[in-house]
């Protein structure tokens, strides 16, 4: 597993939290992708050499709608950039890991991504994302 590519952060409402993200660092958003087969909108802030990324749900039953209904927002995930991501998925499980896609799936920012349930890492839900050449 290479460096953290991104925080993800669960929002309610998007347009409210690009305001705030962008008052806080000083920056715009770079980025607004929605992925709808996630059901959800996502914006992308940089900060120096970090990667935010805002989740706002688009439907009820989206991942992010029902974190937020548990938890409330705030952090869902930290993603870690991976150069072969089926190779990292194929070692995670050897290690005990619950990986949640075990093919990767198409994210956001033209990545490849996976999934390890909290469960199996501490309560964090950890992203691996492999760049799409
Ligand atoms: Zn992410």
């Amino acid at each position: 597993m290479d460096k953290i590519e991104h925080i993800g952060i669960a929002v309610k409402d998007l347009e409210k939290s690009n305001q705030l993200f962008a008052s806080l660092f000083g920056a715009p958003h770079y980025k607004i992708e929605e992925v709808a087969s996630e059901g959800v909108k996502t914006s992308f802030f940089k900060t120096g050499p970090n990667k935010i990324e805002l989740l706002e749900a688009t439907k009820p039953d989206s991942p992010i709608a029902k974190f937020i209904e548990k938890k409330g927002e705030g952090i869902h995930h930290i993603a870690f950039a991976v150069s072969n991501i089926n190779a990292e998925i194929k070692r995670l499980k050897g290690e005990g890991f619950t990986v949640l896609n075990e093919i990767p799936k198409k994210g956001a920012d033209n990545k490849l991504v996976a999934f390890l349930h909290p469960k199996t890492t501490n309560g964090v839900l950890i992203e691996l994302c492999q760049e799409i050449e």
